[in-house]
């Protein structure tokens, strides 16, 4: 995790007080063979390494119909980001961006977002490309993605 001795030129970091008013569970963890985030990409490719969605018990069954989508949106948890900078210089250039207008991992609640290629599902294991994190990341949720060639997945009118 960093510290406030990370502050880049300009940076604003804010007081907060340790989160508590929501609680989130986490389905699984992910594999990726990147041991480092100076390794990660800062965004995921779909035509990047193999990485796998490691779902535990009780929430290996909320696999099932998930094999008949060729994409998914992956929400991770960025465990080790720091959650208070709200101005940021992510190429230390000094030119200070919101921490809403960046997809940077450190934000308040540092929640990552990708969409990935599902190559397929092995037991709890999903076999995926596109992800950017750190193996060992915290697996938060999967979600198909609603496309024209999927065939559960058809368009409705504004119902969510
Ligand atoms: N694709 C996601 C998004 O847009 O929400 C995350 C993008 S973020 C720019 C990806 C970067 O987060 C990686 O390049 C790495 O530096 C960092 N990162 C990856 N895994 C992390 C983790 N578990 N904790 C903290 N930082 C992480």
């Amino acid at each position: 995790m960093t510290t406030r001795d990370d502050l880049r030129e300009n940076e604003v970091a804010v007081t907060v007080s340790p989160p508590e008013d929501a609680a989130l569970r986490f389905i699984g963890v992910i594999r990726t063979p990147f041991t480092s985030r100076d390794l990660c990409p800062r965004q995921g490719r779909l035509d990047g390494p193999e990485c796998r969605l490691v779902v535990q018990e009780p929430w290996v069954a909320g696999l099932a119909g998930l094999e008949r989508f060729e994409h998914a949106d992956v929400l991770y948890w960025l465990h080790q980001s720091r959650r208070d900078l709200v101005l940021q210089s992510p190429k230390s250039d000094g030119a200070l961006r919101g921490v809403f207008a960046l997809r940077s991992p450190i934000r308040p609640n540092p929640i990552g977002l990708s969409k990935v290629r599902i190559l397929g599902i092995e037991g709890a294991e999903v076999v995926v490309r596109g992800l950017d994190c750190l193996d060992g990341t915290p697996l938060l949720d999967i979600k198909p993605d609603r496309c024209a060639y999927s065939p559960l997945a058809p368009d409705k009118p504004a119902d969510g």
